[in-house]
């Protein structure tokens, strides 16, 4: 069924209709979009090198080609079929360029006297909503298409979550390994600098947050530069940026929230019996292993989380090597060895792996480190049944294809790992309130709760009558802790459960509709595609 569904859409994009058509109208793109898409499984694996923002745009025209008839359909109002139809291929077309790139280039004055040229991005993909959202990466793999990729996948991202924020992405190409904290510090604040003076950062224009290779330090430094400088006169400066740690705005949270977020991902899918039978797995966590790529910020939350509610780790990968062991790893052990050694590497409670432990025997695959990891060389023999995209874009389209046919449930990185600017968008409120979450509540609602056992022993004492000391009226250990109200890190965890709840319904309930089967990937493409066309829809567009 899967098998016919997947050929069935990959027809739909030949008969030119939507999407397909206004590839036409960019033929810079044209063939190798359409062709890539639409070819053959042997066409494809033989291309699968797809340029990094082609590879989203190919994601982007499945659910688009999809959704457009249904769009069509929704448009109410005058104006022929024909007029609606250019009106929503126009809308799907707007929504695949990124709006702005910008690239940056400037000197190093090293701390042994050298100098050197620093390059740098910023893409931003979509302005629908403002302010843009996306990380900053620090890696030498960072350039243009690559930015661009990942800026127009928080575009999807964003509004799959139902995050209001349009998509933004930022890079140095540095191996920050290879630079002294005071270098990273200079590149951090002229780089901020450089942002501010093209109008790529603000509160309310263009927010980064961290990524790969940058965290909370390089985030203080950013937003400190804006507030010292550019933003030195408003008020809300330091929502510039979230990720930041406490002191400088930051929230409770925040730095676990990308993994966490994996964690309710998976547990959304896990504890979904039709989703396991499809799978031939059992419903829970209690007997899945998992393996993880990348033990950095989202591969040890994600571990901790996995772990903590009962699933075992069976095997990590870093950059230097890998490890592995049956019978589990403990993330608290690792994480601890990693932090005193710089490396996974020697872990003794594991034993070095040699080979590709992407393809190694597991329930769950966490690909926590770069895209492009999952191609059509290694899916086929792929073991594990899920694969939880805690990475930007690791499955090639070709992969992806494979993995549908082979019947691997891939939760989509989009959706997966939403929880990182899930929690940003409370920090940036938290900003712009100027007061932390629970802050005003706090004493009311213990007040109120302690009131509330008092009025209970009075009447119970009203009818039963007052003997000795009174009815003690002890509240139960689950509302003691609750009786204070709520602590901002309380309403964290629960805002970024119930977002990652509701979203992974609406996308089983597309896939549902759709026929999608196990193709999770193209049903959150297509609740993105369809919340961003209504925004530009109802804001009453108008073509120039
Ligand atoms: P990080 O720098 O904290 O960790 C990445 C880890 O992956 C590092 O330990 C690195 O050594 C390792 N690594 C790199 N290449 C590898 C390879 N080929 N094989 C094995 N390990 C490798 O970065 P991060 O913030 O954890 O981000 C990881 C991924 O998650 C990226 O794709 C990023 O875009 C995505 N992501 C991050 C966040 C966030 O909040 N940090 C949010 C959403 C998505």
């Amino acid at each position: 069924m899967l098998r016919n569904f997947a050929a069935g859409l990959y027809r739909e994009c030949s008969k030119g209709v939507g999407t397909a058509s206004f590839l036409r109208v960019r033929p810079q793109v044209a063939t190798s979009q359409h062709g890539a898409s639409c070819s053959s499984g042997a066409e494809e694996e033989a291309q699968d090198d797809p340029n990094f923002f082609k590879m989203v745009e190919l994601f982007y025209d499945r659910g688009a080609s999809l959704v457009e008839d249904r769009l069509v359909d929704t448009l109410k109002g005058p104006g022929s079929e024909n007029e609606k139809r250019l009106k929503v291929q126009g809308i799907l077309r707007l929504l695949k360029p990124c709006n702005h790139v910008l690239s940056i280039n400037f000197p190093l004055l090293r701390d042994d006297g050298s100098f050197k040229m620093i390059q740098a991005y910023r893409a931003q993909h979509s302005q629908h909503r403002t302010p843009c959202k996306g990380g900053i990466r620090y890696s030498e793999d960072v350039s243009e298409d690559e930015v661009k990729a990942l800026a127009s996948l928080m575009t999807y991202k964003c509004a799959v979550v139902d995050v209001p924020f349009g998509g933004a992405k930022g890079g140095i190409k540095i191996d920050p390994r290879k630079f002294s904290e005071r270098e990273l510090e200079k590149i951090t604040r002229r780089f901020c600098m450089e942002l501010a003076k093209k109008g790529f950062i603000g509160p309310g224009i263009d927010v980064p947050a961290p990524d790969m290779g940058t965290g909370e330090r390089e985030m203080s430094w950013m937003a400190d530069t804006y507030a010292m400088t550019i933003g030195y006169q408003d008020i809300n400066a330091h929502a510039c940026v979230t990720g930041k740690p406490i002191t400088q705005g930051g929230i409770h949270g925040r730095i676990s929230a990308t993994g966490r977020g994996v964690y309710h991902g998976v547990e959304n899918f896990v504890n979904e019996a039709s989703y396991m039978s499809l799978i031939g797995l059992t419903p829970g966590f209690g007997d899945k292993t998992f393996i993880v790529q990348g033990f950095g910020n989202v591969g040890l939350h994600s571990t901790r989380y996995l772990h903590r509610y009962g699933a075992r780790c069976v095997g990590v990968m870093e950059i230097d090597g890998s490890i592995y062991n049956p019978n589990g790893i403990h993330p608290k052990e690792l994480e601890d060895y990693k932090l005193e050694h710089g490396t996974i590497v020697g872990f003794p409670g594991a034993e070095p792996y040699e080979g590709n432990l992407l393809t190694e025997q597991c329930d769950i695959l966490v690909p926590c480190a770069g895209e492009k990891q999952i191609t059509a060389d290694n899916a086929r023999d792929i073991k594990a049944k899920i694969i939880a995209e805690g990475a930007n874009g690791p499955t090639t389209p070709a992969a992806d294809k494979i993995l549908l046919e082979k019947k691997v449930l891939v939760i989509p990185d989009m959706f997966i790992n939403a929880g990182g600017v899930t929690v940003s968008y409370f920090e940036w409120l938290k900003n712009l309130n100027h007061v932390s979450y629970g802050r005003l509540t706090f004493k009311y609602e213990r007040d109120s709760n302690t009131h509330l056992l008092q009025s209970v022993q009075e009447s119970l004492e009203r009818k039963f009558g007052r003997h000795g000391s009174g009815i003690p009226i002890t509240p139960s250990d689950q509302f003691k802790d609750r009786i204070a109200g709520a602590s901002e890190k309380d309403i964290v965890h629960s805002g970024l459960s119930y977002t990652m709840e509701r979203s992974a319904r609406q996308i089983m309930r597309t896939a549902m509709k759709y026929n999608l089967g196990l193709d999770i990937r193209t049903a959150a493409y297509v609740n993105s595609i369809e919340k961003i066309f209504l925004t530009y829809h109802d804001a009453g567009l108008t073509f120039n």
